[in-house]
């Protein structure tokens, strides 16, 4: 099942008269920026636009798809550029429009416990302003990313487990269609039943169905206290038994990470820390002092019957900060560990209780390679990627690289799991989006595709 719609090389001199008249300097061609906006953070290779376009208002937007649509022109949205599976590469050339200067927060209600942001406001640009009103924006995907490639990309995180994902923080949307009209989604409101849902299906849809150009997001109380632990285990098997047996306790972690014994390893090198080299789980619980005191107790328990080797409690911010920075650094830390490594992260996702025999036989195919390769984890939501670092002329690892992928993936469907946790399809998975969902359920997906955008002309070559 293919949507296809002709190449385009360079844009029609008609069309960039426009663009150049609607933008000013802010329409370029030149080669550094065409290249820079061809690619995220992945392996795939680079597909550049045939120009860039970057946009302030929605009037523009609205503006720019018009004159594209008369062009049959594609048009590739692009945020912050931090997603990993090619959904950035404009493979049909085209237009890449830029929503990092769309980036104003045009309101607060902390009385509504919401805000209202163009699609280009970073996450962190958010939480620091909001940082004074007590309020803040859980969803962290690890980059600092725009809250409009978040929603595209369905992104989720270390608070997820707690907080949710951008499905659940994501209260309306605005957007402009492919042909220049624009549509609203979902409301002020907490809750609707009126219709379809169309603020959760533009929520993934990976810049194919509509520009999203404003945000109407959820925020939460920041905690009164926080405590945050790091805990190491003899097994993954031990440490996933540990994550079960807290939440069936009925603890409500906010965080619940896993590295395993190569992801410290590599931590430990890279940021120069002492951690134990074993599967290591990092925890936070969020409430008041009685409560997460509470929780930490139990936890600590429920961790010793796995055989845990004692948690290690942060209650000052500064040492909570320092482990949270060994947890995020992971990535870099893989990357780190092959000169010029380029980075290839998996996503599967598996019911909690099939958790540990999917990592452990992953584990085990790594180990048959002959390859020791960092494992993280969103452990409480049977989330985790291996983090593979591959020079750019190493076509060998790349090979044994797709294939541990294409085994772990299908491992994943056989537990009655997923192929993408929350990092998207693009253009690396479209294979596994077919074997995951069946051909009757992509026709639907790509009948909605071709009722919104029939020209194919959003983000074309990605999904199906
Ligand atoms: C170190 C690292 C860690 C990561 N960890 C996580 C993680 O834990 N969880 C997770 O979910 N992801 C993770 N990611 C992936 C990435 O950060 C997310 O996919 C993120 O949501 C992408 O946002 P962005 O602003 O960078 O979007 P981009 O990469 O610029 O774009 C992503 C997609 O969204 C579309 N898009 C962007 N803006 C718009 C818009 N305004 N309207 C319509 N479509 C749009 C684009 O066309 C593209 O298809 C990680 C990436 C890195 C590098």
């Amino acid at each position: 099942m293919s949507l296809t719609s002709p190449p385009v090389a360079s844009l029609p001199p008609a069309l960039e008269e426009t663009l150049e008249s609607i933008l000013g300097d802010r329409y370029s061609t030149r080669p550094a920026i065409l290249q820079q906006h061809g690619r995220g953070e992945s392996h795939h290779t680079p597909a550049p636009p045939a120009a860039v376009a970057y946009v302030t208002s929605s009037a523009e937007v609205l503006a720019l798809a018009r004159a594209c649509h008369r062009q049959q022109t594609p048009m590739i949205a692009h945020g912050a550029g931090t997603s990993v599976e090619g959904q950035l590469q404009c493979v049909q050339g085209g237009v890449a429009v830029d929503f990092s200067t769309m980036n104003r927060i045009l309101a607060i209600n902390p009385g509504d416990q919401d805000c209202l942001v163009e699609p280009g406001v970073t996450r962190e640009q958010l939480n620091l302003a909001l940082r004074d009103q007590g309020l803040f924006f859980p969803v962290d995907p690890g980059a600092n990313a725009t809250l409009g490639g978040m929603a595209a990309t369905g992104a989720s995180g270390t608070t997820t487990l707690r907080y949710g994902g951008m499905k659940a923080n994501v209260l309306a949307l605005e957007a402009v269609l492919a042909d220049g009209a624009q549509i609203q989604t979902g409301s002020a409101a907490r809750k609707s039943s009126a219709g379809y849902n169309l603020t959760e299906l533009l929520i993934g849809s990976e810049g194919t169905l509509a520009l999203i150009t404003g945000l109407r997001l959820r925020l939460h109380a920041i905690p009164p206290h926080v405590t945050t632990a790091q805990v190491g285990f003899p097994s993954v098997a031990q440490a996933v038994a540990a994550v079960i047996a807290m939440l069936q306790h009925g603890l409500h972690p906010a965080l619940l990470e896993l590295l395993d014994s190569a992801a410290m390893a590599a931590v430990n090198q890279y940021c120069r820390t002492r951690y134990p080299e074993q599967p290591s789980l990092f925890l936070e619980f969020h409430g008041t002092l009685d409560a997460t005191t509470e929780q930490a107790a139990c936890a600590e328990t429920l961790c010793r019957d796995q055989g845990s080797t004692g948690l290690q409690w942060a209650r000052q911010e500064e040492d909570r900060r320092r482990q949270w920075h060994a947890r995020h650094q992971a990535y870099y830390a893989a990357l780190a560990q092959v000169p010029h490594g380029q980075g290839w992260v998996t996503d599967v996702c598996v019911p909690l209780s099939r958790l540990a025999q999917c990592i452990e036989a992953t584990q085990a195919d790594l180990a048959a390679a002959q390859l020791q390769v960092p494992l993280v984890g969103h452990v409480g939501d049977g989330n985790f990627h291996l983090l593979f670092s591959i020079a750019p002329d190493d076509i060998e690892r790349r090979a044994q690289a797709e294939a541990i992928h294409q085994r772990l993936v299908e491992r994943a469907h056989s537990l009655g799991g997923t192929c993408t946790g929350e990092h998207g399809i693009g253009l690396g998975k479209k294979a596994f989006l077919l074997q995951e969902k069946g051909a009757t359920t992509v026709a639907v997906m790509t009948a909605i595709k071709k009722a919104l955008d029939p020209m194919n002309l959003l983000n074309p070559g990605k999904l199906f």
